[in-house]
Parts: structure tokens; C-alpha cells; sequence
């Protein structure tokens, strides 16, 4: 998927095509890839000390602000859907105390 096309999609807050598309999820997609690379065990947990199994796959730096790095695999990272749901529950706390972004044209 080009990147273009992945601006395109958070423009129009329809990520979910981005996370459909075979780059991402496909048989040799950076969301295979990643688990791949992390034996298919949370990073989080084993940060911690445990083994968990990985059923997502996180953006280290989230679509919305990296596009350029949604299908970079440095930028991923397995994690087992309690550690995501924390994540992305700490992210929002984070965004929630910014100020409201909003899109503009020098922006791209
Ligand atoms: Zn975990
Ligand atoms: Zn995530």
C-alpha cells in the first residue's frame, strides 16, 4: 500500500482498509513478520517477566502520526490483546490532554 493512499485513509478515519490490506495482514505481511520475529509471545508481558501469546500487532509509533512507518517491522510489535488494550488505553489519556489536532494542508 502506498503511502499516499495510507494518508488518504486517516484523512477519511477509514484505517481499517490500511489494516485489511495484504502488506499489513497478509501470509508475508508486516503483521506475519512480526509475529515471526516475536516467537508469536507478548513483548509487553515478557518485559515483565511473562509468556503470553500474541494475537495483535501494536505500532510502536501509532499510524495516525507515523504513516511513513506503518509498514516499517521496527516500528511493530506483538503483544496479547490485555497489553493492547493498556497500550492504546495510555495512549488515549496522553492524547486527551493535548490539544485538539487538526488537519490541515501544511500538515502534508
Ligand atoms: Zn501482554
Ligand atoms: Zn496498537
Amino acid at each position: 500500500m502506498e503511502l499516499q493512499r495510507i494518508k488518504e485513509l486517516i484523512r477519511e478515519d477509514n484505517l481499517v482498509k490500511f489494516y485489511q490490506c495484504p502488506a499489513w495482514y497478509g501470509n508475508n505481511g508486516i503483521r506475519q513478520q512480526a509475529l515471526e520475529r516475536d516467537n508469536y509471545e507478548c513483548q509487553e508481558c515478557k518485559r515483565q517477566g511473562k509468556v503470553s501469546p500474541a494475537q495483535n500487532v501494536h505500532h510502536l509509533k501509532e499510524v495516525k502520526d507515523f504513516p511513513e512507518l506503518a509498514l516499517v517491522l521496527d516500528n511493530t510489535e506483538s503483544v496479547c490483546i490485555n497489553c493492547h488494550n493498556k497500550e492504546h488505553k495510555r495512549l488515549e489519556k496522553y492524547i486527551r490532554k493535548k490539544k485538539p489536532k487538526f488537519w490541515n494542508d501544511e500538515r502534508w
